[in-house]
């Protein structure tokens, strides 16, 4: 296919890839990328990390600056989002009052994170971090001495509250379930995070809430907890999770699902229109039928994926799961789908800093693990992983038995 034009929605990393890659395998034709934000296409995992706390600037982040996409010859319109899809007619409405037609459609929408509907949330001393620009208000709260309280014991808030300790902030996270990334890791992995933040002197509460936030007179925010405590913070950091950017998509008839359906070959519902990160929810049996990632890996894979697709490449793209996560030193690293998970079994390691945790499924295969400062552990668990190996459990937990001899089959 080498005429009409591409039109990419979303110029983050998923369509900053799928962008990049329609060049890399020579498309010639006219290619859009419509980018809400101002920016070029920039990586977020840094903006809780290094970027957060004052290690990096954010300009450092970026992926395929303005200069590189002029001579790619991709025709970046940045803060210019499209307002409404038109599949019928192959075209896209942008909110610079334009209408661009198209003969393939690529669907990179991402997140938005979610608020949820408390008293006094609106209040500027409540945060959410998804954007550069969010990264640098909230940079601004941090700092010794400064209180924050988040919202969520998952990636985004324990990685916020890594960065926050570390800039010299008390922190205190309130997680409403009863343990810490409850939805993507097992009972060893949470305690042990649990552990290694309130060695850093993070407070951590576990079946608390947020009930309540008021702005003070002296420009604090005061935070009331399902508990009826009240603290006294300077940020209030939510992070509870997000929600696909997908209504255009929906009011356009293509099928959703917390986020847009494709298949193995990133392909929506409508003819000719693709869809990939952290907005794709992707058929994937390991997964349990379906899932969304929201993962840099992801992002970039199933963005080049849809790219080839779009130009007519018929190789599946079957996500791995692969996630990581910086906090103080520690490196967590998650591959795999624990939806199948009957049990976790954890292999004592020298050093107590690291962990291993396996998630075996009912037939005894190894089908998620994480590991904490274990990188070469980790590359035998994901070919074992993608073997669909059968593990003996017992050998699993013997520090003493070399890792590879576990393998039954
Ligand atoms: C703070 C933070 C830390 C993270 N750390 C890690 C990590 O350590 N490891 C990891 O694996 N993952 C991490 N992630 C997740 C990873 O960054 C995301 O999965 C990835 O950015 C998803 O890319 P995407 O292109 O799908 O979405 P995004 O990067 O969100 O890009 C979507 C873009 O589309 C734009 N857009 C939306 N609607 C429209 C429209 N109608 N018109 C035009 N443009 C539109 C948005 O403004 C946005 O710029 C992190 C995410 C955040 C926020």
């Amino acid at each position: 296919m080498n005429a009409g034009a591409i039109v990419i929605v979303g110029a983050g990393q998923a369509g900053g890839w799928a962008a990049a890659t329609l060049r890399d395998r020579g498309y010639t034709g006219r290619v859009v990328l419509l980018g809400e934000e101002p920016h070029a296409p920039y990586e977020r995992p840094p903006l809780s990390k290094a970027v957060l706390g004052g290690h990096a600037p954010p300009e450092s982040t970026e992926l395929f600056s303005a200069p590189r996409l002029a001579q790619l010859q991709i025709e970046f319109a940045p803060g210019v989002s499209a307002t409404r899809l038109r599949p019928e007619e192959r075209r896209v409405d942008t909110s610079d009052g334009g209408v661009l037609d198209y003969e393939r459609l690529i669907l990179c929408m991402g997140g938005t994170p979610l608020v949820p509907a408390l008293p006094g949330v609106g209040n500027p001393g409540v945060h959410v971090l998804r954007t550069r620009d969010d990264a640098m208000r909230l940079r601004a709260s941090l700092g010794p001495g400064k209180r924050v309280l988040i919202v969520g014991g998952g990636w985004i808030g324990l990685e916020v509250a890594a960065t926050a300790r570390q800039a010299g902030c008390a922190v205190t996270v309130v997680e409403q379930a009863p343990r810490l990334c409850a939805r993507s890791v097992q009972p060893g992995v949470s305690a042990h995070l649990a552990a290694l933040h309130a060695a850093h002197g993070v407070d951590i509460r576990l079946q608390a809430a947020l009930r309540a936030v008021q702005a003070l007179p002296d420009g604090r925010t005061a935070a009331v907890l399902s508990d009826g405590v009240r603290i006294d913070v300077d940020a209030v950091v939510l992070g509870v999770g997000l929600q696909a950017n997908d209504a255009l998509a929906r009011e356009a008839g293509i099928a959703c699902e917390r986020g847009v359906l494709v298949d193995a070959y990133c392909r929506t519902s409508a003819p000719d229109v693709y869809a990939a990160g952290d907005v794709a929810v992707t058929a994937h049996a390991a997964a349990g039928g379906r899932i969304r990632l929201e993962s840099w890996q992801n992002a970039q894979d199933q963005g080049t994926a849809a790219a080839r697709s779009a130009l007519g490449d018929a190789t599946p793209y079957v996500p791995t799961g692969a996630v990581w996560s910086e906090q103080y030193d520690a490196m967590v690293q998650i591959i795999g789908f624990p939806a199948m998970a009957m049990c976790e079994v954890l292999r004592p390691q020298a050093d107590g800093r690291a962990l291993l945790s396996m998630a075996l499924d009912a037939g005894g295969r190894l089908v998620a693990a994480v590991a904490v400062d274990a990188p070469r552990e980790l590359r035998q668990l994901r070919k074992w992983i993608a073997e669909g190996a059968v593990l003996d459990p017992a050998l699993l937990r013997r520090p003493d038995a070399p890792l590879a001899n576990a393998q039954i089959r």
